[in-house]
Order: C-alpha cells, then sequence, then structure tokens
C-alpha cells in the first residue's frame, strides 16, 4: 500500500459509516472516505450475507486505490425480530389499523400489511401487546389475533423503509445472543477476511466468548453493542473480554427508559475508554440527513457532546446506507468532530482519567500492568519532552490503544506490520495506522517506524518523538521498551 502524506493534525474522533445502496457505487465510496469514513459498517440484518460480501470486496478495492487504511465491520443480526421488507418507504398514520402476518418466503410489507420474519409469529401475539418498530418512534398494538393473521392499531405514526426491527415482549421472544444464524454467518464473513464483528444484543461478557470460540483464535476484533440493560448492567464483565463496545443507542432507547440513554451512553465510554476498548457511539446522530442537506440542531448538539464525552468513533447508520446523500452526511459529521475536538479537554482527561485507568490496572495479568505502566510513562515522557508525536508500534494494536486512552493533543501513530490490525486501528481515537515491514529487533522497529512518521510528514527532523515497542526477542510480547527519539538528532 502506498503510505499517502497526512496532514499534521487529523480528526482523532473516527467516522464508521454503514454501507446500503445509497453508496454502492465506487464513485461515492471514494468521496465518503475522502471525506472522512475511517471503518465501513455492514449489517447483516438487511439483507443476503452474499450482498454484503460483494460490498466488502467494493470498499476494499476502493480505499486500496485510495491508498487509505479503511477498517470493515460486520453486524450480525442477533435475535432481532424484523419485518420483510418495505421496498417504498410508507408513512403509517397514527389511527389507522394494519394487517400483521407471517412473512413466506420473498414476502415484502407495505402500508397495508406487515410480514413479519419469524415463525408462526400470529400464534405468539396477543391482544394488547405493544410493540415499538424501527427505532421505537412507530408504536403498535395489536387489537385481534385471528388465524394466520392479527390486527394492529397504529398509537404513533412514522416513516417505515428496509427491513425495521420490532421491539416484542421479552417474556415470549428471548434474546439469546449469538444465534445459531449468528454463528454460521460468522463464519462466512470470517473467510471474507472482515476486521471487525459487532455482536448485537449481548447480555454477558459469556455471550461474546461464545463468539469469541466461534470464530477461533485469529477471528476478527469482536465489538459487543450494548443494547439491552442486562448488558448495561453486567457493562465491566462485557467489556473485559470484548475488544470493544457501542452504544446501541436505538436498541437501547427501547429496551431501557429513553431518559437512560444519555447517561448510559457517558458510562459506557468511561467504562470502554478505561479498558483501553474503542467505543462507537452510534444512532440518530444525523437522522434528519437521511433527506435534508442539513442536521438539526439537536443532532449538530449530540455529535459534539459524544466527542465531548471522549467517544473513539461516531457512527452514521441510515444517513449513509439509504440516505439521499451519504457524502455530504460523512462530512457534515467529520466538520462537526473537527469542531468539538478544539473544546477538548485533552491534558485534563490525560491527567485524571488516564493516570486513574493505569492505576486500576493493578491487579491485572504482568503483561497489561507493563503495558499501561510504560503507556503513563510514554504520555508523561511526550509532554515532559515536548514530543510532536507518539509512535506505538504494534502488533495486535493493544499498544496503540493503551496510549490512546490518554487522549493525547499530539499524533499517536500505530505502526505495525499486520494490515489487519491497521485496518482494526481505524477505529482507534487520534490513532494513526500505519504498515510498515517486519523487522526482528528493537533497534530496527523504532528506527523503521519513524522512518515510517517522518515519511508521512506528521514528524519532522529535529522534533522529538517518544516511541513505545516490544522486545522481539522476549518469549512472551510485552511492551517493554519506551524511547525518546530526537530525530536527526537536532533537537529544538
Ligand atoms: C442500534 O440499535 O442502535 C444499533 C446500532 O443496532 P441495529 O442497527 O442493528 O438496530
Amino acid at each position: 500500500m502506498q503510505r499517502r502524506s497526512l496532514r499534521r493534525m487529523e480528526r482523532r474522533t473516527k467516522i464508521v459509516a454503514t454501507l446500503g445502496p445509497a453508496s454502492d457505487s465506487p464513485e461515492v465510496l471514494r468521496r465518503m472516505i475522502d471525506a472522512g469514513m475511517n471503518m465501513a459498517r455492514l449489517s447483516l440484518a438487511h439483507g443476503p450475507v452474499e450482498e454484503t460480501i460483494e460490498r466488502i470486496g467494493r470498499v476494499r478495492a476502493v480505499a486500496e486505490e485510495a491508498g487509505r487504511i479503511v477498517g470493515v465491520l460486520v453486524d450480525l443480526p442477533g435475535p432481532k425480530i424484523r419485518t420483510a421488507s418495505f421496498e417504498r418507504e410508507v408513512y403509517l398514520n397514527a389511527g389507522d389499523d394494519i394487517e400483521l402476518v407471517q412473512a413466506d418466503e420473498g414476502a415484502t410489507s407495505d402500508w397495508q400489511s406487515i410480514a413479519i420474519d419469524y415463525p408462526d409469529i400470529v400464534a405468539y401475539l396477543r391482544e394488547g401487546d405493544t410493540m415499538p418498530v424501527g427505532d421505537g418512534g412507530i408504536a403498535l398494538t395489536v387489537e385481534t389475533v385471528h388465524g394466520d393473521r392479527a390486527v394492529a392499531r397504529v398509537r404513533s405514526g412514522g416513516r417505515l423503509i428496509g427491513r425495521p426491527g420490532m421491539a416484542l415482549p421479552a417474556s415470549r421472544f428471548p434474546l439469546d445472543s449469538p444465534t445459531t444464524e449468528d454463528l454460521r454467518l460468522l463464519e462466512t464473513v470470517c473467510v471474507a477476511g472482515v476486521d471487525a464483528v459487532a455482536i448485537s444484543f449481548v447480555r454477558s461478557g459469556a455471550d461474546v466468548e461464545r463468539v469469541r470460540q466461534a470464530a477461533g483464535p485469529d477471528g476478527p476484533m469482536l465489538v459487543a453493542k450494548i443494547e439491552t440493560q442486562e448488558a448495561v448492567d453486567a457493562l465491566e464483565d462485557v467489556i473485559a473480554v470484548a475488544d470493544g463496545v457501542m452504544v446501541a443507542r436505538g436498541d437501547l432507547g427501547i429496551r431501557c427508559a429513553l431518559e437512560d440513554v444519555p447517561h448510559y451512553q457517558k458510562r459506557i465510554i468511561a467504562a470502554g475508554v478505561a479498558y483501553g476498548r474503542p467505543v462507537i457511539t452510534a444512532t440518530q446522530m444525523l437522522e434528519s440527513m437521511l433527506r435534508a442537506p442539513t442536521p438539526t440542531r439537536a443532532e449538530v448538539s449530540d455529535v459534539a457532546n459524544a466527542v465531548l464525552d471522549g467517544t473513539s468513533a461516531l457512527m452514521l447508520s441510515g444517513e449513509t446506507a439509504i440516505g439521499h446523500d451519504p457524502v455530504n452526511a460523512v462530512a457534515t459529521m467529520a466538520r462537526i468532530a473537527t469542531r468539538a475536538e478544539r473544546e477538548f479537554d485533552y491534558q485534563g482527561w490525560g491527567q485524571s482519567r488516564g493516570i486513574q485507568q493505569v492505576a486500576e490496572n493493578r491487579g491485572a495479568p504482568a503483561s497489561v500492568r507493563i503495558t499501561a505502566a510504560l503507556s503513563a510513562a510514554a504520555w508523561r515522557a511526550a509532554n515532559d519532552a515536548g514530543a510532536t508525536a507518539i509512535i506505538a508500534c504494534t502488533n495486535s494494536g493493544t499498544t496503540a490503544r493503551a496510549i490512546s486512552r490518554f487522549r493525547p493533543v499530539i499524533p499517536v501513530l500505530g505502526v505495525t506490520p499486520s494490515l489487519r490490525t491497521a485496518r482494526q486501528l481505524s477505529v482507534g481515537w487520534g490513532i494513526t495506522p500505519i504498515v510498515v515491514e517486519e523487522h526482528a529487533t528493537t533497534d530496527d522497529i523504532v528506527w523503521f517506524a519513524v522512518i515510517a512518521a517522518v515519511e508521512t510528514g506528521v514528524v519532522k527532523t529535529g522534533e522529538i518523538v517518544a516511541v513505545l515497542v516490544g522486545s522481539p526477542e522476549e518469549p512472551v510480547r510485552t511492551t517493554d521498551v519506551l524511547r525518546l527519539v530526537r530525530i536527526g538528532g537536532q533537537a529544538r
């Protein structure tokens, strides 16, 4: 991959954009990457896996041609019950009655009849059941059930398109995750070489472990979607075993009290950062841009506040998958994030949360403690020496994430011989991934990493960089070396 030159200070908060029919053309994808998309998300809930594999191939080809590192995240559908596709957008009016049937092969939904993708669904419905549809703006109440169809009254109306989810009573429809279908899809997307997989409706660390076991030792990065009260209650248990987390506000707002969502968001972000995991804040961030060229003031504030909460990444869903101008949605999000970052308290974050998190690692395994202690030393040393960048030489990405926890004001370069690690780092706060060749000694790793940093234009001759690196000679690779390097030997 050609190494592109970087501007001195890139946006730190990353952008994950969901791909769909609106972003299928290579031209649109290229413009989305140029506008700031760092990771592409593909939701398996909305179409056949073959379509997802095609989209993965397309975004990989476009990123490669652009010389950019773009990660690919595939979202497993989980146990969520969805409708058959609304091929065209419909508007349901409050007070109208609508039919509910089971979706047979090839079924579609429309304004008169919703086909539900669940075997014998009608037999499970009861009069009086209330069901939010989509992200909860629309609600239906079952009025009558007769044989193979039910009739529901629209309590609150709104627009529907694609395959929205339906939240049915948890007592009759348990949310076991991962499902057998999830594990089957996981195998297919692992073969396709995805960088990350998001797990829907996680309730405990054990759910994540089941996916990890199925994916095997070289499996993708696992992102736990926090969208149930159980997951919020078991947050540390889930985060400890996941590689990343998503604040999945759509379902979270259905399964928890809506007014809890902003506070859970802050709690999930803080816990994710403490564990050195990337946190993706998702859903309805620029929802009005599905149709409008500019977002609402409330949406702009929401995106900016997520940046100030310290989120690693911001996610676009329908805005880029089915919206009228995906490129504009990415560009708008990038502008809001860049502006919000000017207000971010980098020093305060590092001094309080960074140092405190390292102290909390005292009971962790030795390798985790060493990486934590050394990343704290790198953050302090970079500050004290007036370094202009921190270089994390990393195989798995852990070292780069450990230093990213401090939210340093200077660039963090994640230098790695693994293209997959680089793609996974594309969602790490403030981390610019760079791919280099593999080297056998600590001296060589440092030397070539610094050369790569100079070549990308992030640092210049005469400046100081802090370099974190492991000893490749050690049997268990841990980040155990910190060097302050004067580039060209001429510190100012
Ligand atoms: C969410 O619920 O917010 C979410 C991101 O998941 P999905 O898009 O699968 O509904």
